[in-house]
């Protein structure tokens, strides 16, 4: 049997990474959808683990060619984009499948596979905590700290379009609120 899909969607900061790490920790067999993008690697990000990095002639050339099933320009001259060659081969070998993708790009790959993808949009309890998130987890400029910051309220407007919005005020509850509709998402 194809595998399904989860697919988280969130402003940067709400904690999506956070509650995805849970679940791993909690034993879901996941694979993870590995994206591309033409942003350069933070930290101790490597190619092929966290994202394929691309330059931004790469990234246009494989647009060019049709290889992605969406990609976005998230953040000026950030794109980051779903590769045809990375899903097709893991839901057909009765993988499920976890997407860590932007508002858009979230909602294309609901509509491309309808019942067989679970649509989850994290919320942060307020723009001023996502901030206070994103400068506390110190991984960013402030410039794009700003970036992100400032995108958050256009992303929210997203939410109702998801199948399930998941307020992260409490992290514990959110967690274990993520974990009871997904098991459910998979069971049925
Ligand atoms: P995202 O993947 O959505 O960008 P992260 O999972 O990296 O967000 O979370 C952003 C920061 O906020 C991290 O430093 C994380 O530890 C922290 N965080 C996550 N959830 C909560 C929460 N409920 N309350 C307070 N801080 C949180
Ligand atoms: P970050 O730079 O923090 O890793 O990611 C920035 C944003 O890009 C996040 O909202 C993340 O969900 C989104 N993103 C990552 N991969 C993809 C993808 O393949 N497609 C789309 N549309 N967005 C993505």
């Amino acid at each position: 049997m194809a595998g399904k899909l989860i697919i988280f969607s969130a402003p940067s900061g709400s904690g999506k990474s956070t509650i995805i790490n849970y679940l791993i920790n909690r034993g879901f067999d996941f694979k993870f959808s590995i994206s591309a993008t033409s942003r350069k690697p933070r930290g101790e990000e490597r190619d092929g683990v966290e994202y394929y990095f691309l330059s931004p002639e790469e990234f246009r050339r494989k647009i060019a060619a049709g290889e992605f099933v969406e990609y976005e320009e998230v953040y000026q001259d950030c794109f980051y984009g779903t590769l045809k060659s990375e899903i097709e081969s893991k839901l057909n070998a009765g993988h499920n499948m976890l997407f860590d993708v932007d508002v858009k790009g979230g909602m294309n790959i609901k509509k491309f596979y309808g019942e067989r993808a679970l649509a989850i949009f994290i919320q942060p309890p307020s723009i001023e905590a996502l901030r206070t998130r994103l400068e506390k987890r110190a991984t960013d400029s402030p410039e794009m700290i700003e970036k992100r910051v400032s995108k958050a309220a256009w992303e929210l407007e997203f939410a109702p379009k998801f199948d399930v919005v998941i307020v992260n005020d409490r992290l514990e509850e959110a967690q274990a609120e993520t974990e009871r509709v997904v098991r459910e998402f998979l069971e049925k």
